[in-house]
């Protein structure tokens, strides 16, 4: 094993497998470093169907999505450790001193660039104040889905889910594919936290109530959870006090929100962004540490892998070319507070790319709005979207012209589209606008998206069946 290496990616799901093969195929020596057993990252327990379909154009389960990466990264010259843990990393100068857990002890390694691949993990019950026992039974959604799919042992004969993510949606159908009862998703929100797609396809589907403004307030049992008590909320989440009832189940599954993977990215000082809780980074995916960079769910949850994917690519082909003597000159991206985030957060004006690719997403549902972007005032970009809802992401390409080196100062706008009587509004009018010329960077288009924005509407009161029992 040479102790010295061009590029270090760390973690190897969606995001660390882009990065690591992209990183080879741009000339550079790339290590890639993995702490569990096998690649993939926490694709190789999503075994559902839906992965690639931007990518790839067909519907492929989570391991099927990485197995194709993992071919193409045999392929490369890049070198994998397995079940070794990046516990440490140090900038000395111009090089970055990498301290790895493996079975043969401690290992330095020297590396030129650094790519965080590190995913994201799970909020916990925790993380989630919820009064009474502490009994067994209480499981984040992908510890249930570990344990189903991984370990193929059920958690649970009767539960609840609380939270809407994606990966609690997901979990409900595949319990009740398996045998257990799922007596709801419990909400908090006035809106599913997760894909629309998720919610028809996962629940809607299999007639699994999605329960909005409601939360768990107790856990009750002593060895082994035996109920819940849920309440209804106020528009500020605070439980109403009389709207008490009790469930009775053996599982509690929480799928209350994701938080990027972002320790050593502290570590090495890289500045967090405290809406995505992943490290600030500019379009090459370099974050405010010079020859760092990030991608995938350790920058910000993405909501689709090929988003991770792409990110990967990014990071690990501008690894392999970074050069530590190039002058960075940051340009912050703002926003209005109509955005609940945007990566990357700001342009470096100092490096040859002057088109980027910019994630956001909307702060709440918005119908019939125009996103635009400004430099220095002038408009660069300019999107409408029939609608817009904080769980999806939604991705543009901006090409910042030739003044791009000049610009001080990038601003997103969202506005309410102005639709003229005489022009009557477009079917399909998730419609593009862009001032300058746009490369199309490969496989990724939104019409994905429209797709479930067509389906919103059929998606109702989300089936209000009471199966609950009264507290008292
Ligand atoms: C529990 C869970 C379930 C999910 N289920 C779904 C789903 O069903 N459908 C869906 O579309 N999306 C799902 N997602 C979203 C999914 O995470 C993304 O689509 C995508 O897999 C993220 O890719 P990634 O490469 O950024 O991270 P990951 O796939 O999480 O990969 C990160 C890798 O980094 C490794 N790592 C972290 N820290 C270190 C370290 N210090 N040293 C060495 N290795 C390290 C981890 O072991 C892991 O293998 C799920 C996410 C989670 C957390």
């Amino acid at each position: 094993m040479p102790n010295r290496i061009d590029v270090t990616v760390i973690g190897a799901g969606p995001a660390g497998l882009a990065a690591a093969i992209s990183a080879s195929r741009n000339g550079a020596s790339v290590l890639l470093v993995e702490r569990e057993a096998r690649l993939g990252g926490i694709l190789k327990q999503c075994i559902h169907d839906g992965f690639g379909v931007l990518r790839y154009r067909e519907k492929l389960s989570g391991p099927e999505y990485a197995y194709r990466d993992i071919v193409e990264l045999e392929t490369t010259n890049a070198r994998v450790m397995l079940q070794t843990y990046v516990s440490r990393i140090e900038k000395i100068g111009s090089k970055f001193i990498l301290t790895l857990i493996s079975s043969n002890g401690l290992i330095q390694v020297e590396s030129g660039s650094i790519v965080l691949a590190t995913g994201c993990r799970e909020r916990t019950a925790k993380q989630v104040a919820i009064h009474g026992t502490r009994p067994a039974g209480v499981f984040t959604a992908g510890t249930a889905q570990y344990y189903t799919n991984i370990l193929g042992q059920m958690p649970t004969k009767r539960c609840i889910i609380l939270g809407s993510g994606d990966i609690g949606l997901i979990m409900a159908r595949r319990l009740t594919l398996e045998g257990a009862e799922v007596l709801g998703v419990y909400e908090a929100k006035s809106e599913p936290g997760g894909l629309l797609r998720n919610v028809l396809q996962c629940l809607n589907d299999f007639e699994i109530p999605l329960r909005l403004e409601h939360t768990v307030t107790r856990l009750f049992g002593t060895d082994r959870l035996k109920a819940v008590e849920i309440c209804r909320v106020d528009k500020n989440m605070t439980p109403i006090p009389g709207t008490e009832k009790l469930v009775k189940c053996d599982a509690l599954i929480l799928s209350v929100g994701l938080v990027p993977e972002n320790e050593l990215a502290e570590m090495l000082g890289a500045e967090l962004n405290n809406k995505t809780l992943g490290p600030v980074c500019d379009q090459n995916n370099m974050t405010t540490v010079s020859g760092v960079f990030t991608c995938g769910n350790s920058t910000h949850v993405n909501d689709l892998v090929e988003f991770v994917s792409e990110s990967g690519v990014i990071a690990g082909s501008n690894a392999a070319r970074y050069n530590y003597r190039a002058a960075r000159s940051l340009v912050p991206i703002s926003s209005s507070a109509d955005f609940l985030y945007v990566v990357p957060q700001c342009i470096d004006v100092g490096s040859q790319e002057n088109e980027a690719t910019i994630y956001f997403r909307s702060s709440e549902v918005r119908k019939n709005v125009t996103v635009s972007v400004l430099a220095d005032g002038q408009e660069v970009f300019k999107q409408h979207y029939n609608h817009l809802r904080p769980p999806e992401m939604e991705r543009i390409e901006v090409y910042f012209g030739g003044e791009f080196q000049r610009m001080s100062k990038v601003t997103l706008r969202m506005e309410d589209t102005v639709i003229s009587e005489e022009e009557p509004e477009e079917e399909d009018a998730q419609s593009v606008e862009t001032v300058g010329a746009q490369e199309d960077l490969g496989y990724v288009d939104d019409s994905e998206h429209m797709e479930y924005d067509d389906d919103f509407a059929d998606v109702g009161d989300y089936g209000d069946i009471d199966d609950t029992e009264d507290i008292r």
